[in-house]
């Protein structure tokens, strides 16, 4: 469920009118509810009961830091990807000790960073990056904690650019090879076997690849531990959907009880990772119609959002809920909803039957708050969009729109010799 619903058919933010928002912040704006992240990050925590567990949200998702800081506060740890996202992490009061460290591409720097601060672990993903871990943490005089992250190879059933647990993804080690290296990071100076990791991809909608993923993962614990590891926790990322148009992704309650049972009587902490679960539903982008145009075959709705502000429609064909802030009582017309970029790419919806929209209007577009403000790029020199949180009747800019000189910041003009 989510905050934003209608008063006397006006679209609301909690307490707070989107067309005042409109009004006071411009559009495009991404907009978020406080009431919505908590409810769902307090949802997918209680799902685990009383077994030893964290939580730790992918940072990747929404990264706003008044996001971050409110989800701290909830008592949530972090999975983050660059330094970058641990300095955020650090910065909005996150705790080190509850962070973990996914990707193929960590450098020296971002290692040495992380093991000063003292994270929870480091998810390894190459034989390479346990050797190269290791050696920075001896220099520091150091002892990294680490999981590797095993790739099971199942079929997640998602689109392909986030599936990442198959046998052919860049991701994680195949788990056919993962007691050998388990043994190889064991016997480094600077590592200490914590745990086992996995990420099988992203807007997972059913349960049955999940379990066929735990299957695999229990069997390599059991043969690890037998193999004298003392693996503490398992962690199975992220992954869970969200409904955007139709799909009935798993309840947390349920994934969480699927999880639970598949593990039985060991005795491990559960760490998830979860992204689009707990920002997707939370947060929405609301743009405004520049004008409508009708080129005999159809009809468009121009907006001041474009692809570089959300990209998800352009990059995964993904399909997102549009709606008209306040809805004209007149028939719905069939119509294309473009933005004001120059590539045939920059769409939001194509044949969709909106009420009708004129010049003016304000329209949102529905379950943004994960990967929609952090993909927006200046493609076209197009400032980014400002961020808002709501909370109750109050609403606050939690990131400013971007000005013309945030567009040029760092940009220097060289003197070429004359032609
Ligand atoms: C992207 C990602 C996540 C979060 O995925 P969601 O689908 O947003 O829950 C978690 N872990 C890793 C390693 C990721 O790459």
């Amino acid at each position: 469920m989510n905050h934003f619903e209608r008063r006397d058919g006006e679209l609301f933010a909690e307490g707070v009118a989107l067309r005042t928002i409109a009004d006071e912040v411009g559009t495009p704006t991404y907009i978020y509810s406080a009431a919505t992240l908590t409810r769902h990050f307090t949802v997918f925590d209680a799902a685990w009961g009383d077994i030893d567990h964290t939580v730790c949200y992918a940072v990747k998702a929404l990264s706003n830091l008044s996001v971050l800081a409110l989800l701290a506060r909830l008592g949530a740890g972090f999975d983050i990807v660059s330094s970058g996202e641990l300095r955020r992490v650090l910065a909005a009061g996150g705790v080190p000790s509850k962070v973990v460290f996914s990707g193929v591409g960590k450098t020296r720097d971002e290692m040495r960073e992380a093991l000063s601060v003292g994270i929870k672990c480091f998810n390894v993903e190459s034989e390479a990056e346990l050797h190269e871990l290791s050696e920075v943490a001896t220099e520091l005089g150091a002892v990294a904690p680490v999981s590797l992250r095993v790739n099971p190879d199942v079929d997640p059933k998602t689109h392909p650019y986030i599936a990442t647990g198959l046998r052919e993804s860049k991701f994680g080690v195949p788990w056919q090879r993962a007691p050998a290296l388990y043994a190889k990071a064991a016997a480094l100076p600077g590592l200490k076997v914590v745990g086992v990791d996995c990420h099988i991809g992203s807007q997972l909608s059913e349960l049955a690849p999940v379990l066929a993923a735990m299957a695999k993962l229990l069997e390599l614990v059991d043969q690890l531990t037998a193999d004298g590891h003392r693996i503490q926790h398992l962690d199975i990322g992220g992954g869970l959907g969200i409904t955007y148009q139709d799909e009935t992704p798993p309840t947390p309650a349920a994934y969480a009880k699927a999880v639970m049972g598949a593990l039985g009587d060991r005795q491990l902490e559960i760490v998830t990772e979860p992204g689009r679960v707990i920002a997707g539903n939370a947060g929405v982008l609301l743009m405004r119609c520049i004008r409508t145009k009708d080129n005999g075959e159809r009809e468009f709705v121009v907006v001041d959002a474009g692809m570089n502000d959300a990209i998800r429609p352009a990059l995964y064909g993904a399909w997102h809920t549009l709606e008209a802030v306040v809805v004209a009582p007149e028939p719905p017309r069939r119509v294309d909803v473009v933005g004001p970029v120059c590539e045939s790419g920059d769409f939001f919806a194509k044949q969709r039957d909106l009420p009708p929209i004129v010049a003016g209007d304000l329209l949102v577009m529905r379950s943004a708050g994960a990967y929609g403000f952090v993909m927006a790029s200046q493609y076209n020199s197009r400032p980014r969009p400002a961020e808002v949180l709501v909370n109750g009747d109050r609403y606050d800019v939690v990131r400013r729109r971007e000005s013309y000189e945030d567009l040029v910041r760092g940009e220097i003009i060289v003197e070429t010799p004359e032609a």
